[in-house]
């Protein structure tokens, strides 16, 4: 008490000395002025991914970050969506979702965690001499696992594919890109999409296809579409395989003939090295009958049953 006493009277006399009330910071609100891009790491139909280093001291030791922004001349509607994904992504906390790290400027950015090795569509080609197919079936583990999350709080991702599940190191992915993630909290279990010029339709269900109905569900067909390019280490497109197999066509017309052939009962062939049991759980997940929960589960089944 003695003590806090004579330091209140040295403060008294020596008013510089008396410690200056620190004004709060959000951790999470990044400055526009000491965020420095570095390099373009995507870009996609109205926005893009940059590589930034947040250095406020200004002597390059600050953290790279990577920044999700709109293209300047995008409209409205478009900037709502950015404000949407980073509502959701904000809310989301699992070691296979990529984590959110805050916002910044007025023109609203994301600011993620940067992962440096990219997504699997980078990352795989290079790497396919070091990556067994055992580490192939584990990253589809830890999607399922972050799907699986996603799902029990309610939204459909809608744009999981390769290039959307980015690489934290060898051993561990993350689920990136919650541009189209929708709710299906208000709706009957499913929600119906309305403008629909960008989907990417070769990763789509039927039901997304033929009546813009996306499910919990639907996930699990781009699940599967996923599989595909992750076992052919994502040299093979599912872009070219299914154009090759309905032929030359353009516009809607490509969607019609794809959704015939799916009913056809036409599938991506299986990769070459995946095992007839994988697949035969794979051709189980393009059912969709399944949701993730049940899918991780035949995932485990089929590795403990035999070790890759
Ligand atoms: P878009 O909506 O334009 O598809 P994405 O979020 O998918 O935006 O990002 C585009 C690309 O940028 C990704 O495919 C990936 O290569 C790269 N990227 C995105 N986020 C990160 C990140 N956090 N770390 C490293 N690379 C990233
Ligand atoms: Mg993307």
């Amino acid at each position: 008490r003695a003590i806090v006493r004579d330091i209140d009277m040295l403060e008294e006399k020596n008013p510089s000395i008396k410690p200056k009330p620190t004004t709060e910071v959000d951790p999470t609100v990044f400055e526009k002025r000491f965020l420095k891009t570095i390099m373009e790491l995507g870009k996609g139909h109205f926005g893009r991914v940059d590589l930034c280093r947040y250095d406020p001291r200004g002597d390059r030791t600050g953290e790279l970050v990577a920044v999700k922004s709109l293209k300047p001349e995008t409209c409205e509607e478009k900037s709502n969506n950015l404000s949407r994904e980073i509502d959701i992504l904000k809310a989301l906390y699992h070691e296979n979702i990529v984590k959110y790290k805050g916002i910044c400027g007025q023109a609203i950015k994301l600011i993620m965690e940067f992962l440096p090795l990219g997504s699997l569509t980078e990352y795989l080609p290079k790497n396919k001499n070091k990556t067994s197919l055992s580490t192939l079936l584990s990253y589809s583990i830890q999607i399922c696992e972050g799907m699986d999350y996603l799902g029990s709080r309610n939204y459909i991702h809608r744009d999981l594919a390769a290039r959307n599940v980015l690489l934290e190191n060898d051993h561990v992915v993350k689920i990136g890109d919650f541009g189209l993630t929708k709710s299906i909290k208000d709706n009957e279990g499913y929600y119906i999409v309305r403008d629909d010029d960008v989907s990417p339709v070769f990763w789509y269900a039927p039901e997304c296809l033929t009546h813009c109905k996306f499910y919990l569900a639907s996930d699990v067909w781009s699940f599967g579409v996923t599989m595909y390019e992750i076992l052919t280490y994502c040299e093979k497109n599912p872009v070219s395989c299914f154009k090759e197999m309905i032929g030359k066509t353009q516009g809607q017309m490509v969607v019609l003939r794809l959704v015939q052939l799916l009913k056809d009962g036409k599938r991506l062939p299986r990769p070459e090295g995946c095992p007839e049991p994988v697949r035969m759980n794979y051709s189980l997940f393009s059912h969709h009958k399944h949701g993730f929960t049940s899918t991780r589960s035949l995932f485990f089944n089929h590795l403990s049953y035999r070790t890759y």
